[in-house]
Formats: structure tokens, C-alpha cells, sequence
């Protein structure tokens, strides 16, 4: 167990999943005899950690009935889609630990189907060609309160709208000039159901159909045609998606064509504190160059947590601590620190290393000694065995263990006063040697009491404060990065950018840390946990990112 975090003190919620109560029932009641889903990204952007959640559920939840789960680029809208974010999303899925084994498809591959359906919707009277243009489209659609009104096109006759619905195909009309709409009610208390458009005119290629077409099919008519296809069973979705589910419903429906059609569940989005979520926005960071990129250490995309130092595991574990809720709620950023540290913890080798160094000289330890020390590896982990740590007359230690008028409480090194040195010797300061000019602290003369080896049985006299340091003719330079949150809440709990995110220390590592290669990870003593950057840290020069401090501020809700 982390010891930060005594057992009890944050809140699961394994177990509490509506959805899978949902389920239970279907396949006790023979609705369904088997569960498929789906993940549906569009490949608008880099996924993020709210995705995560959305692909724990629905890998997680095809794996728990020994179901089915598919991979679907929902890319209906040929405008926004590109192939980096393609590439990047079957990246971030698999590194979830998630496969979709040969089940990836995308909704422009239905674009055949759709249109054929298209038109069983026209011939059955149920779909027609509208030349409103957006604007009184939107001016007929009434609002909450009242009542929309009929298009005056809204009765042509059904060879006229087929005609039109393959001059548009044709490409014979401009962009906006026409839609295919539904013809379902214009009265309907739920706006969704007030004619809604389910083919638009765009003249722009797409990456997959290239010029083949210029009308799209709207997401409400392509996805739960995309869904049957497939032979989804659950259509997991979120909660802005509720009052579209008479949509989902009515297009399935109307087509008649699947004997068993997929359903609709939502399910609350997850929302964290000091993060924004949504691709458009975090988009807008990227090319603006607020941040490094998309994998950028402080996104909350699932590339910049891969590279700040998260482990798929721990990513895995908040999606199901968070569990799945019917309301919306914002989940405190904490607790993804708890479940990286809790499984770091673990498995984490430990070491040493001085964010701001301050030289530290042990005047009374012989010029040309060296000692090597024998230290655990992993205190949580006896097999992780150990290693020497060399120990000599100059060191460093982290300039703010160091206060020269220190108050009472102070337990760290202040002039005259003892400390240990971990897994070495009790020391005493006794000289503080400073900047004549600025009055900097420059280093500090201390003397050790070779009486207080760790370990070696007389070691028990008692000092209050523990430092971590490195011998300064062993030490390793590198480079440090801190994290703040990318954005801070104000008063208002509104998001403001934090442009003081990110920290960069030159600092020093322990001996055993040399050449260590990209991609792993640590506990510095007293420090947290690090991760050596995949993109910047080499085994001659190392970069390590902090993926979280030691300490959780996580409180768990009353
Ligand atoms: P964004 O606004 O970030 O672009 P989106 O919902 O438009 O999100 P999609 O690519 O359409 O993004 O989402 C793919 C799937 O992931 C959808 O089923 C969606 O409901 C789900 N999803 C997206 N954001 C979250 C979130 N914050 N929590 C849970 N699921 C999410
Ligand atoms: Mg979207």
C-alpha cells in the first residue's frame, strides 16, 4: 500500500455499473443472447483520458460477457477528419491494452448503405429534399416552448425527392443549398425530432471515398446505421446523446431492415478538476502553441500521459474506480495521481536525486574516501534486491532541506543542528559559507559521526529530518521537469490557463541512474515518481519528467 494513502481512504465504486445490470437483464430476458459494442471515435483530435473511460467500458464490458468489441472511426464529416489522428487513436487503444483484433471499421464505409437506405426512407415518405436554407431551417425548427413549422417543401412528392436526392449525389447543387431531411414531426417536445437533417451537401473529399461523394450522412442517421451494420447489441454512448436516442430509435425503425437492432445506453461523461477534456479546445492549445503538442506531458490526451510517465494499468484502474454513473459529476484529478502512485508503489525502483542541488561538504571525512552503500531497491519489493551508492566527502542536497534561521518546527538541516543522510551517516552543520556580495548560500560545512552508519546496529541515536543526496564526484547531471496542472480553477471554477506549468530543473541523479534508457520509471526519495521522456531523455542525457510528487493531496468526498 501507498503509504500516503492508508487503505480506506478513497473511495471505489468497483462493481456499481448500471450498465452491466442493464445487460444482465437483456440476456436473462433473451433480447439479446450475446453483447457487442463499440468504441466510435472521430478521428477529429488526440484521444483523452475521458476516452479512456469510454474504452474501458466498452472493451472492458464485450470482455466480462466474453463479447465482441469493434474499433469505428466515425468519420462522417469529411471537413475536420485527418490520418495523423487516425494513426494516433489505434496507438493510444492499443496501448490501453485494448484489441479490437480485425474488427476496425469506418463509417465511410458505409456510405453505400446509407444511401440506399436514404432512399427506402424517401420512398416510404419518411425522408425529403428541403431547399430552406440553414438559417430558416433553423427559424422553422420553433423553439423549446413553441412548436416548429412545416417546411413548405416538406410535402413533395416521392419522385420528386428522388429525383433531387440523386441530383444532389450528382453534385449538381451547391453546398447548403439542399439537406435530406426526416420527415418525422415538427411539433415534437424533443427538438431532435423536428425534421432533422440527415444528409447535408459538402463538395470536400474524404480521406477514405475521395471525390465519390459530395453529401454526407449527419451523425444521428450514420451511427445507428453504422451500429446495426455491425451487429452491435449495446450502443454505448454519453449523456448528451438522451435526447437523441428517439432518433436512434426512429431510423432503425423506419428501415426495418434488422431483425434484432442495437440499443442505446448513456452513461455520465467523466469531467476532472484543473482539466479540460474536449478535442476542439485542446486542439486549439496545440496550435497555438501553448502547448509542445499533442503528447505534450501536461495534456490530458493519452499520448501526453503516455509521455508524461503513466502506465496503462493505472489508467485502467481510475476508469473502473470512477465507475459509471447516470449524472455528470467532476472526478477530483487526484485520484488518477492515487492510482499511478498506488501501482508505482509497487514497482517502481527507488533512487535518489537533488532537483536544486547545494554543494555539502563533510569536513571531517577523509579527502579520498569512498563508501559504498548498500541500499534496497525497493522497500515494497524485496526481490527487487539492491544496489551500492557511493558516499563521499562532497555532496549535494537539495537547497531548500537547508534554512539558516529556520524556525522551531524546521526538521531538516539548519546551522548547528543534526540530520541523517539517508542510508548514511547522522551529520551536523557547522559552517555556512556564502556569497560576500549577494549573500547567497554557496555550500554548507558540516562534520559526521562515523558512529551513525545506517544499518550498522549503533545507528540509533535520534534525529528528526532525513535528506536524500548524491556524492558530487558520482552524481549524474540531469535535466528535471515539474508539472503544475495545465489549467488552474479561479473563484468562479472557471479554467484559466496556467503558463507557469511546467519547471525546468538541472539537477543531479545518483550513480546507478547512468545510461538508463527512455521510458522508465522511479521513486525519488522524498521527490515522487519520474519517468525518463520518451521523446527527449537519452542514456547520455537524461530528461526526466515528474509523473506525480510522493504526496497525494486527494481527499475523498464527504
Ligand atoms: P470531444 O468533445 O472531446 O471531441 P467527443 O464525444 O466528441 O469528445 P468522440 O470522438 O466522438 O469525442 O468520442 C468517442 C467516444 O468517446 C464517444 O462514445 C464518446 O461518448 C466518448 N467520450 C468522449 N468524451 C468522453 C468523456 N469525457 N467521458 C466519457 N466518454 C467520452
Ligand atoms: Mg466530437
Amino acid at each position: 500500500m501507498d503509504k500516503n494513502n492508508k487503505k480506506g481512504s478513497v473511495e471505489v465504486n468497483i462493481g456499481s455499473n448500471f450498465i452491466h445490470d442493464i445487460i444482465d437483464r437483456h440476456l436473462e430476458e433473451g433480447v439479446y443472447d450475446r453483447v457487442h459494442t463499440r468504441f466510435p471515435p472521430e478521428p477529429n483530435g488526440y484521444l483523452h483520458i475521458g476516452h479512456a473511460k469510454s474504452i474501458c467500458l466498452n472493451f472492458g464490458t464485450a470482455a466480462k460477457y466474453n463479447g465482441l468489441c469493434n474499433l469505428r472511426f466515425d468519420d462522417t464529416n469529411p471537413a475536420k477528419e485527418e490520418m495523423e489522428y487516425i494513426e494516433s487513436i489505434k496507438e493510444d487503444v492499443s496501448w490501453l491494452g485494448f484489441d479490437w483484433e480485425d474488427r476496425l471499421y469506418y463509417a465511410a464505409d458505409y456510405f453505400d448503405e446509407m444511401y440506399e437506405y436514404a432512399l427506402i426512407l424517401i420512398k416510404k415518405g419518411k425522408a425529403y429534399v428541403d431547399d430552406l436554407s440553414a438559417e430558416e431551417i433553423r427559424e422553422y425548427r420553433g423553439t423549446l416552448t413553441e412548436p416548429g413549422k412545416n417546411s413548405p417543401y416538406r410535402d413533395r412528392s416521392v419522385e420528386e425527392n428522388l429525383d433531387l436526392f440523386e441530383r444532389m449525389k450528382a453534385g449538381e447543387f451547391e453546398d447548403g443549398s439542399r439537406v435530406l431531411r426526416a420527415k418525422i414531426d415538427m411539433a415534437s417536445p424533443n427538438m431532435n425530432m423536428r425534421d432533422p437533417v440527415i444528409y447535408r451537401i459538402a463538395h470536400i473529399p474524404h480521406h477514405r471515398t475521395g471525390d465519390k461523394w459530395c453529401i454526407y450522412p449527419m451523425y444521428d442517421y450514420a451511427h445507428p446505421i453504422s451500429d446495426a451494420l455491425e451487429n452491435i447489441t449495446h450502443s454505448i454512448c454519453t449523456l448528451e446523446f438522451e435526447d437523441h436516442r428517439p432518433l436512434y430509435e426512429w431510423v432503425l425503425n423506419e428501415l426495418d431492415l434488422f431483425p434484432n437492432p442495437p440499443v442505446q445506453i448513456e452513461f455520465a461523461r467523466l469531467e476532472l478538476t484543473n482539466t479540460v477534456m474536449s478535442k476542439r479546445k485542446l486542439r486549439v492549445l496545440v496550435e497555438e502553441g501553448k502547448v509542445e503538442g499533442w503528447d505534450d506531458p501536461r495534456m490530458p490526451t493519452l499520448s501526453g500521459l503516455r509521455r508524461r510517465g503513466y502506465t496503462p494499468a493505472s489508467i485502467r484502474d481510475f476508469a473502473e474506480r470512477v465507475g459509471v454513473a447516470k449524472n455528470n459529476s467532476v472526478v477530483d484529478v487526484a485520484l488518477l495521481e492515487h492510482c499511478l502512485r498506488e501501482e508505482l508503489n509497487m514497482t517502481a525502483p527507488r533512487a535518489m536525486g537533488v532537483l536544486n542541488p547545494l554543494k555539502l561538504v563533510i569536513t571531517n571525512y577523509p579527502k579520498d574516501r569512498v563508501e559504498y552503500m548498500e541500499v534496497e531497491n525497493n522497500q515494497s519489493d524485496p526481490s527487487a534486491g539492491t544496489r551500492k551508492v557511493p558516499f563521499s566527502r562532497v555532496l549535494y542536497i537539495e537547497q531548500e532541506d537547508f534554512m539558516e534561521n529556520a524556525p522551531r518546527k524546521f526538521f531538516r538541516l539548519t546551522p548547528g543542528k543534526e540530520v541523517r543522510l539517508k542510508n548514511a551517516y547522522i551529520i551536523r552543520c557547522d559552517d555556512v559559507i556564502k556569497d560576500p556580495e549577494t549573500g547567497k548560500v554557496l555550500e554548507l560545512h558540516c562534520s559526521y559521526d562515523p558512529d551513525t552508519k545506517s544499518g550498522s546496529g549503533s545507528a540509533n541515536r535520534k534525529v528528526r529530518g532525513t535528506l536524500h543526496w548524491v556524492s558530487a564526484q558520482h552524481a549524474i547531471p540531469a535535466t528535471i521537469r515539474l508539472y503544475d496542472y495545465l489549467f488552474l480553477e479561479d473563484e468562479e471554477g472557471e479554467m484559466e490557463y496556467n503558463s507557469e506549468s511546467v519547471k525546468v530543473l538541472k539537477g543531479y541523479v545518483e550513480p546507478s541512474l547512468e545510461g538508463t534508457e527512455a521510458g522508465k520509471r522511479f521513486q525519488f526519495f522524498r521527490q515522487g515518481y519520474f519517468f525518463t521522456d520518451i521523446k527527449d531523455s537519452r542514456p547520455d542525457d537524461l530528461v526526466f519528467n515528474q509523473i506525480v510528487p510522493l504526496k497525494s493531496s486527494y481527499k475523498p468526498n464527504k
